[in-house]
């Protein structure tokens, strides 16, 4: 039996159609959300004695032929689940991974406090700025730091993680 003649088969069964809010406001129209077993939140479909994406299994009987090697099914509206084929696209991990990032889900991994290079402060430093009564202006002088920054360090704004650590 084919890919998409098994997909057909377990259709029905295991489909519901949902409203996803987001997947409305992008003009995509509602997602199709897989309600049988998952994996890692993405639709889990038996194939044989494998186990596969059933939104892959969906993306390759949308374009009708297998996905290219090392390629991703992706998920325009963002929902793990969704086996909407509109919603499904081929990408590749660079593309996966940049739609993650546009769309906020993964932040761009920023090293923080000392372990960022470009820190002035370190810990210590911070502690002893929010514990100091001094103006901002001299503490930014002893610190070699901008008044403003010294005025965000103690509103929490920079370090914010450190407050009370
Ligand atoms: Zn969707």
């Amino acid at each position: 039996m084919t890919r998409a003649a098994l997909l057909a088969r377990t259709r029905p069964r295991l489909w519901r159609v949902d409203v996803n809010a987001y997947g409305a406001v992008l003009g995509l129209d509602f997602c199709r959300l897989w309600v049988g077993a998952t994996r890692h939140g993405y639709p889990a479909v038996r194939v044989g004695s494998k186990v596969m994406g059933g939104h892959r299994l969906m993306l390759e009987a949308k374009l009708g032929r297998p996905l290219r090697a090392g390629a991703f099914a992706c998920h325009h509206c963002d929902n793990p689940g969704c086996m909407e084929p509109r919603h499904l696209y081929e990408g590749d991990a660079s593309r996966n991974m940049l739609d993650a990032y546009r769309r906020g889900q993964k932040k761009p991994y920023r090293p923080r406090g000392e372990a960022n290079g470009r820190s002035k402060l370190s810990r210590a430093k911070v502690r002893a700025i929010r514990a100091a009564g001094a103006p901002a202006a001299s503490l930014a002088v002893r610190y070699g730091v901008t008044p403003d920054c010294i005025s965000q360090v103690r509103a929490g704004r920079r370090w914010g993680w450190l407050v009370g650590g």
